[in-house]
């Protein structure tokens, strides 16, 4: 360890200190600072960009950031403040927001979910935070249903917990130990699961069990923000960057006061943790908190109205080409908007899906649209900018028409 008197020395005697003039104190003066050159990235890269009628997909990037968010991230990018300060103070806004007791920004729904289940864990004792992910002596098990055990509980398993799964409201009863430490319910999964909301966190709390909730793309609708809150899970963690359009690398995690304050002990600007990889600065913080709040605001039957007149759009040009056929649907939960689903007679219109999603991604311009079956196509539309519905529509029958027998 460098001695402090040391320290001293070094830094008196660095340039930096000095000032690059090597006068030391020499005052900062106003003057107006030269126009920063604008340079496009994407064209000097060499970036491919798209029109995005999948939907919120990380891969693609997920969503564009409202004006007023890259606003809020130039502004605050100018002063420096004290991280714990900005979560302090945006934490009891989005709390309010979502009619929860209490909130931090996260990077991202994932580490939303690491540190969640990072706080259950240690709860504020220190040693148990530097332990992790060592579980030895701590609660270890976190239960979910059959049907929620996907990838994401790798998010869980990162803080050194085990997974147990159970299908019936019986089998989590009789899973329920002293080594539980948690409950976990995925949003997506809900329909193929045994147990819904009200019987899991019924069960939570007879156990004394806290319960986190997965919601991660789950808005629309807006209401989701704090049903899950209202319900009374212990834990909510949202992505920031899907439709409510905050920073990729933002999400939220709200629930109850002590364990929103146990888990922002495993997280930046504190280290010697699992969480101080998952940072996220003030301007993605303050931006994160801008674009709840232009969500929770936006006029949301006007959007829905707007996206059934996107569909409509691209049915009509589609629907020319004989051999054709379309649906409009609606989601359950996960990408819950107006969505289109393009089908096609193979004797009239021969060209498989694949080579379909390919023609127009390569086209100009490219689009990209989802698949999960042979001759279909899935398209969403409220993530496309005005107009993009007509090029979409025109280009997808295009390519139909290129292919008709
Ligand atoms: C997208 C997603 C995540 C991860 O969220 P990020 O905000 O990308 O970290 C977690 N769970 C589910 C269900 C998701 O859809």
């Amino acid at each position: 360890m460098i001695k402090r008197r040391a320290l001293l020395k070094y830094l008196s005697a660095s340039p930096l200190a000095l000032g690059l003039s090597g006068i030391p104190f020499l005052p900062v003066t106003a003057a107006p600072a030269p126009p920063v050159p604008k340079r496009d990235l994407i064209k000097e890269l060499g970036l491919s960009t798209f029109i995005n009628a999948a939907g919120t997909f990380t891969t693609m990037t997920a969503s564009l950031m409202h004006e007023e968010v890259m606003e809020t991230m130039n502004t605050t990018s100018k002063e420096f403040v004290m991280l714990d300060d900005v979560q302090d103070k945006v934490g009891v806004k989005i709390a309010a927001l979502c009619h929860a007791e209490s909130a931090m920004v996260t990077a991202g729904c994932w580490s939303a979910l690491v540190l969640g289940t990072a706080g259950v864990l240690t709860g504020m004792d220190q040693a148990k935070v530097s332990q992790l992910p060592n579980v030895a002596g701590l609660k270890s098990e976190v239960i979910v249903q059959k049907a929620h055990n996907v990838g994401y509980v790798h998010a869980l398993t990162n803080t050194g917990v085990s997974i147990v799964a159970v299908e019936t409201a019986e089998e989590l009863e009789n899973a329920i130990t002293d080594k539980t430490a948690m409950m976990w319910f995925l949003n997506f999964t809900a329909p193929l699961g045994k147990i819904q909301h009200e019987e899991w966190l019924a069960i939570g709390k007879k156990h004394k069990i806290p319960c986190m909730i997965d919601m991660a793309a789950d808005v629309p609708p807006v209401t989701n923000l704090w049903r899950f809150n209202d319900l009374g899970f212990d834990l909510v963690c949202v992505s920031g960057g899907k439709a409510i359009r905050g920073p990729q690398s933002a999400g939220l995690l709200m629930g109850r006061k002590d364990l929103i304050a146990a888990a922002r002990l495993s997280s930046p600007p504190r280290a010697g943790n699992i969480g101080r990889g998952m940072k996220v600065n003030k301007e993605e913080i303050l931006g994160m908190y801008v674009a709840l709040e232009m969500y929770i605001k936006q006029d949301h039957d006007k959007d829905w109205k707007d996206w059934e007149a996107r569909v409509a759009v691209i049915e009509k040009e589609v629907s020319k080409i004989k051999g054709v056929s379309t649906k409009v649907v609606v989601p359950p939960v996960a990408n819950h908007t107006p969505s289109l689903v393009i089908t096609w007679d193979k004797s009239l219109v021969n060209i498989t899906r694949d080579a379909l999603v390919a023609n127009l991604r390569s086209g100009t311009p490219s689009i990209a649209v989802m698949s999960n079956e042979e001759l279909m196509l899935n398209l969403t539309v409220f993530m496309l900018k005005p107009g993009q519905d007509k090029i979409v529509g025109k280009r997808i029958a295009e390519e139909l028409a290129k292919a008709t027998v």
